[in-house]
């Protein structure tokens, strides 16, 4: 039975994960740590979830709920109060290793239908309750947390099926607390067979409900665009009534009404039920292909032409900046290989070389023809094939490689990742700088890749990987990441590509957007939500 906070923050597959010695050698090597200092453990959060603060709920609104739900369906203990006060923020997650947790919901509750989730708003709204709609939980943003206690409405127990899929429009109406694998899967089986095309590094732990909240990217979005360009229309329960927008493929009737909740986080309304494309599955056509480039403008050159010659995309894009392809050879082994000697007299040398992996999607003549386009931009690039097996290697471990996080932790490394979308123009001197920043902070690794790509410009990943400061590891986490967040906004980078702006991000939202912008999103906010109750405090910079 799980008890502990660690039970709670552990990302993925609930069992231990064991370093890979490859890992272990650069951490070594990087910072320094001796074999007595891998055998520490640093803050594991085994301590028994122990509340010291008391559900709030008044008793008689508390029955009103129960008379909807059912007493099977809410939940006011200890532990369940604890797994819906956090989500998986590197902030999150030191809080929960210290057991502290100051502001957990009042209760949770599992609506089994839209009609239950409308009476609970209802409730809620008459009674100033905050509601902080729940899915996976893998919001890296504080987009879960209820600092102002309440409910947190989790919709994974019930509201997760599809409704319909209509082969001949080649959509999908789902329940909006469906995780990715169970969707996926059903589409696959359905029919012909289909493909969601959305796959985010959280994709096993994260629900279209979510996705479509925190307006992210999957790692195919080069080629199925993001999120907000596969909704068609939704359902939303909001304070001030439900949002039914209608099904088209496009149209002129004001602006797309349905996109005022794509990125809304929870702080309008409720989403229940979203429509979105599919796409035919076909995977055995799917072609792949990897290259080594000698430098990072050169592959950055060959991908952005690939974007702007119109000779179609591919779904997975991806480049390593000199650094990750760097670490990626050293966990992998790679290093003093024959392999890698050659490639190093032939010009491809450590610490400028970057790799690229590509993966094309659809029917076997498109496949084809964009592999080959790919290939020929690539050679003119000055780039080494690779072939397809570093990419089939990479797609494997896609998910998986996030669950290094915890015990990376366990070791007292501090490890975050940050993103950003950025013009052509402007991609290397933002990434010159935020490395220059990160750089900053003694023995950081900081390791960038390009993931979703577009004609006009790309997103810059960033991930990095440093020593804590043992008895500070809060303050001084806080600190270094708003350095590389006022970095990313100076250099003209977006203040979110796909992880969305929760909390976290909220303090810089009116320098990103202009006070009247801002203005205008708490207008729509205070019309949907007079009572300021849906995930309040301070979501997306939004007011109560
Ligand atoms: C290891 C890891 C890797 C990640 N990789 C990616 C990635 O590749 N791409 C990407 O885009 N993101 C990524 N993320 C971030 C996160 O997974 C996404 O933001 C995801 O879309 C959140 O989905 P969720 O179901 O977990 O939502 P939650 O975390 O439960 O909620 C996120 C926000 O949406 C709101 N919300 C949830 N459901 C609803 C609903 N039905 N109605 C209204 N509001 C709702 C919540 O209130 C909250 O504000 C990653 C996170 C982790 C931990």
């Amino acid at each position: 039975m799980n008890t502990t906070y660690r039970d709670i923050l552990k990302w993925g597959d609930k069992r231990e994960t064991q370093i890979d010695q490859g890992t272990i050698n650069v951490i070594k090597e990087k910072f320094g740590y001796s074999e007595s200092d891998l055998k520490q453990k640093h803050l594991e959060g085994n301590q028994e979830v122990k509340l010291d603060v008391k559900s709030d709920l008044d008793q008689e609104i508390l029955k009103q709920f129960i008379e909807i739900v059912g007493s099977d369906n809410i939940q006011t203990d200890d532990y369940s109060r604890v797994v819906h006060s956090y989500g998986k923020y590197y902030a999150d997650l030191l809080k929960l290793r210290m057991g502290v947790v100051p502001t957990p919901p009042d209760a949770v509750i599992y609506p089994r239908s839209e009609d239950e989730i409308i009476n609970i708003v209802d409730i809620c709204n008459k009674n100033n309750i905050a509601i902080t709609p729940f899915g996976g939980q893998s919001s890296v943003t504080r987009g879960v947390e209820t600092p102002k206690g309440g409910i947190s409405l989790d919709l994974t127990k019930h509201i997760n099926k599809v409704i319909e899929v209509n082969e001949i429009n080649s959509t999908v109406t789902v329940q909006s607390g469906m995780f990715g694998p169970a969707f996926e899967d059903y589409l696959n089986n359905f029919g012909t067979g289909y493909s969601c095309g959305h796959f985010p590094q959280s994709f096993e732990y994260s629900t279209v409900g979510g996705w479509v909240a925190a307006k992210g990217a999957g790692q195919a979005s080069t080629g199925y665009g993001k999120i907000e360009h596969m909704v068609l229309s939704l359902k939303v329960v909001t304070p001030n009534g439900i949002i039914n927008t209608k099904t088209y493929p496009a149209s002129a009737q004001g602006w797309d009404l349905h996109q005022t909740f794509l990125g809304s986080e929870g702080t309008l309304g409720v989403i229940t039920e979203v429509t979105m494309k599919i796409h035919k599955y076909q995977p055995n056509n799917t072609q792949h292909a990897s290259f080594i480039f000698k430098n990072f403008e050169s592959a950055i050159e060959a991908m952005r032409t690939v974007m702007q010659s119109g000779v179609g995309v591919p779904h997975l894009f991806r480049i390593s900046d000199p650094e990750e392809s760097e670490i990626a050879f050293k966990t992998k082994n790679f290093n003093g290989t024959l392999a890698d000697k050659f490639l190093n007299t032939i010009g491809y040398k450590s610490g400028d070389r970057c790799l690229m992996f590509v993966a094309v999607e659809g029917s076997r003549s498109y496949t084809n023809q964009v592999i080959s386009s790919i290939k020929k931009i690539a050679k003119k690039n000055k780039a080494f094939s690779l072939g397809a097996k570093p990419t089939k290697k990479w797609l494997k471990q896609r998910y998986s490689s996030a669950y290094l996080r915890d015990p990376l932790m366990d070791l007292a490394v501090m490890t975050d990742t940050l993103e950003t979308a950025v013009m052509w123009d402007n991609l290397i001197p933002l990434w010159t700088e935020v490395r220059k920043y990160l750089k900053s902070r003694e023995k950081t690794v900081a390791m960038v890749h390009i993931s979703h790509v577009y004609e006009n410009g790309a997103n810059l990943y960033f991930t990095f990987l440093s020593p804590m400061k043992k008895g500070d590891e809060l303050n001084e986490y806080t600190e270094f990441h708003k350095g590389i967040i006022e970095t990313i906004q100076a250099n003209n980078g977006s203040l979110s590509h796909h992880h969305g702006v929760g909390r976290t991000l909220a303090p810089w939202m009116e320098n990103e957007l202009g006070k009247e912008s801002l203005n205008l999103m708490q207008a729509v906010k205070d019309h949907l939500d007079p009572n300021g109750i849906m995930n309040p405090g301070n979501t997306l910079g939004l007011k109560p």
